[in-house]
């Protein structure tokens, strides 16, 4: 019989589990609130029975992340972690240091198969999905290294969250929950390059998140030029699904639009780009493209992005640049894991 992965488990599921082996009712709340309270191991659920902590670390584990790395900005207070799954697997996410509070961009599979010309994810290819409890043990490791809470949460790392949906669904329920992190649903954003069939499941939970949509290409020749997702669901097929998410949720939704120099940031772009957003409730995020030393693209320079946000905001489309944090430290997508892969030879070894 297959392990069961603890920490992924709803309260109900526990719940069953427990009353198979002949427990009280009560104590799938206590186990729930343990798993969910990020403890490392069994014996320290220390109002559990000692036969029930014996039976669970038979029956199966709890999901963890050990920091193999951890790089600090010296730009800001950004903290890049490489983390090490049970398998060996490696995977990466980013503390972000805001006024409000404290952010995680937690990654959602080990690689990704979305082969997005810019990125370094996916270089690779996807070796497989992390599940619901790989993604909160991202959280709790980073809550207990840095001594701080974390209260927002970007699934904007490694790996493509609706190539993933059911765990990344799960995750969002259980990171939610009020016995557990209760980070609020407000506070996490899920990004996406375009999975349709996925933007229109997740509508249907109507979580209050904010989708985030990695649109970077106004047009369809270009789009599929820099990512081949978009030969499959093309841009009209998209933003119809955006505008039926926006439907079902009432959410505004996140346009994120990595700035390539002569590529994707030209005027013509931004006309473009607007007339696509027209009738959609939409915030559009200007990123200069960050550089990836497997591909050859430039980023705009500061100018072009600033001209690029005007002309948007004067065709009446909201927009801001966003200030990139640890630019010094391989804080965008999968650079950092790669660096260290390579480093140790096996850059290939995770991904079999
Ligand atoms: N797969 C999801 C989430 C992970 S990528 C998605 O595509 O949205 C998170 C964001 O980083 C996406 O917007 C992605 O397009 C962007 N990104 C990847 N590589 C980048 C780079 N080199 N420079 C700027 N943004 C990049």
């Amino acid at each position: 019989m297959a392990l069961i992965d603890f920490r992924s488990c709803t309260e109900a599921e526990l719940a069953d589990y427990l009353a198979g082996l002949g427990q009280p009712q009560f104590r799938a709340n206590q186990l729930f609130r343990w798993l969910q309270s990020g403890v490392g191991d069994f014996e320290e659920m220390t109002n559990l029975p000692k036969g029930l902590r014996g039976q669970m670390r038979r029956d199966g584990y709890l999901a963890g992340a050990e920091i193999v790395k951890r790089q600090t900005s010296r730009l800001d207070e950004t903290v890049k972690y490489v983390f090490r799954l049970r398998d060996g697997a490696l995977i990466e996410s980013v503390k972000m240091q805001y006024k409000h509070g404290t952010t995680l961009c937690i990654s959602t599979q080990v690689g990704c198969n979305m082969r997005c010309s810019f990125c370094a994810s996916g270089l690779n290819g996807k070796a497989r999905d992390l599940s619901a409890s790989e993604m909160l043990a991202q959280i709790f490791a980073a809550q207990k290294d840095s001594g701080q809470r974390i209260s927002g949460v970007v699934l904007m790392g490694m790996g493509e969250p609706l190539d993933n949906l059911d765990n990344t669904v799960r995750f969002l329920q259980l990171v939610s929950n009020e016995q557990g992190l209760n980070i609020g649903l407000r506070h996490i954003s899920v990004s996406t390059c375009g999975v349709v069939p996925g933007i229109l499941k997740l509508a249907e939970y109507k979580f209050p998140i904010t989708l985030s949509v990695s649109l970077h290409a106004p047009e369809d020749a270009l789009r599929s030029r820099l990512m081949p997702v978009n030969q499959k669901w093309g841009l009209k097929e998209l933003l119809e699904a955006c505008k039926a998410y926006q439907a079902a949720t009432t959410r505004r939704i996140s346009f994120e639009y990595a700035m390539i120099r002569n590529v994707n940031d030209s005027d013509a772009c931004a006309r473009m780009l607007a007339s696509c957003l027209k009738g959609i409730l939409s915030h559009v995020n200007l990123i200069p493209a960050n550089p990836v030393v497997e591909h050859k693209f430039v980023r705009s320079d500061n100018a072009r992005v600033k001209a690029f946000a005007a002309r948007l905001e004067a065709l009446g489309i909201n927009a801001t640049i966003r200030r990139t944090l640890g630019a010094d430290i391989d804080a965008s997508c999968g650079q950092l894991r790669r660096r260290i892969e390579a480093e140790r030879g096996n850059c290939d070894a995770n991904l079999q």
